[in-house]
């Protein structure tokens, strides 16, 4: 029997659902012992909170001298870091070249493996500075770790396969044991090289990880692997640049708990974040599961709510005319979304897409 790609795809992608579903219902153990391996090689591991956290974290480790260099590599760096007496950011483009005298760089770190304590870092644009500095700063997100090797092979692949060229990463480094900084000797240029440590400190980033995880429908959210596949199929996300689909579903449950306008607003549930992502996160049906626990703890604020439930309605009315006015009244505005919705044949509420696409299956 023959697998197509596409057959291929699907296997890995219920097999990504899995093994991230394995990891998260027992994240807790498994944190546990991958901070037990790092110690045992020789790693500083700190937990941090939140931003704020992390900062004051930075902070301490730092010597308490004004314009400690520090290079970071990282997609968002906290304002209170970057704008910090006691920092002068280098670019990495420095570090590289030798002369920045750059003591620190802070790196994040995409995955970790539990089974072997591996730091899985990819495309770095300091891949070539990262035993050059003395003190290296790594940051973790506790949701993003695999409990074994063989996953990482599986979500590499489903990564690739997310970008428009299926490009495998194309710098993967392992970090599994402490390393050390590589120098000329100076001072007894006979000896050739001299060899220093490097501090390497793992900070453990919550950031609304354990919140998300009390809460039974949404953890499902955790499973993400940040490929930015539903960022790129996503027509609101095109439109605003704001919210990615599982931002919108994990910000807005962290910092606007109860704002069902702010995701009505920012949602179509055109389906298509679902078709896409690799680990088969239902991002439209998670977004109607806040959706409703918003409306339950303010039931007040359901006009737009009550609106959006009538999408529903419009699906079984297969009218041309509900769904004129329907857009009209919803996108009018924005015509980019408008026009988007106009073209769309497919219900737009994606839940009955999957009904009748199942019902098709069997
Ligand atoms: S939720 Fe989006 S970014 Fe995360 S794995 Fe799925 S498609 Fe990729």
């Amino acid at each position: 029997m023959e697998f197509s790609q596409e057959d291929m795809i699907e296997f890995c992608r219920t097999r990504a659902n899995i093994l991230r579903q394995k990891y998260i219902e027992d994240m807790e153990n498994k944190l546990t012992s991958f901070e037990r391996k790092m110690i045992a090689k020789g790693f500083r591991v700190c937990w941090v909170t939140d931003e704020d956290d992390l900062t004051e974290n930075i902070l301490s480790q730092l010597p308490k001298t004004p314009y400690n260099k520090v290079c970071f590599d990282l997609p968002d760096v906290p304002e209170a870091l970057r704008t910090s007496k006691n920092i002068r950011p280098v670019h990495y483009a420095d570090v590289e070249s030798g002369k920045s005298g750059a003591t620190y760089l802070f790196v994040q770190a995409e995955f970790a493996i539990v089974e072997t304590g591996t730091l899985v870092l990819l495309n770095k644009n300091s891949k070539n500075c990262i035993n050059s500095i003395p003190n290296l700063f790594i940051l973790l997100d506790i949701s993003k770790l695999l409990n074994k090797t063989s996953d990482l092979e599986t979500i590499l692949y489903l990564r690739s396969q997310a970008q428009e060229q299926h490009y495998l990463p194309e710098d993967v480094k392992l970090i599994n044991r402490p390393f050390s900084l590589i120098e000329p000797n100076f001072t007894d240029p006979s000896q050739g090289y001299t060899h220093t440590p490097v501090q390497i400190t793992i900070f453990l980033y919550d950031n609304g990880v354990t919140d998300i995880m009390q809460n039974s429908i949404l953890r499902e959210s955790l499973y993400c692997i940040d490929c930015g596949k539903c960022k790129t199929v996503c027509p609101m996300y095109a439109y605003t640049k704001e919210h990615t689909p599982i931002n919108l579903v994990r910000d807005n449950f962290l910092h606007h708990a109860t704002d069902t306008e702010h995701v009505i607003k920012n949602a179509m549930l055109c389906g298509n974040c679902d078709h896409v992502c690799p680990v088969q996160i239902p991002l439209c049906d998670l977004i109607l599961k806040e959706i409703e626990l918003a409306r339950q703890s303010h039931p007040g604020k359901s006009k737009l709510a009550n609106t959006f439930d009538k999408r529903k309605k419009l699906n079984s009315m297969n009218g041309k005319f509900h769904r004129f006015f329907f857009n009209k009244t919803m996108y009018g505005k924005n015509k980019m979304l408008y026009n988007y919705f106009k073209q769309q044949q497919d219900p737009f509420y994606n839940i009955l897409w999957t009904q009748e696409n199942s019902e098709n299956d069997k």
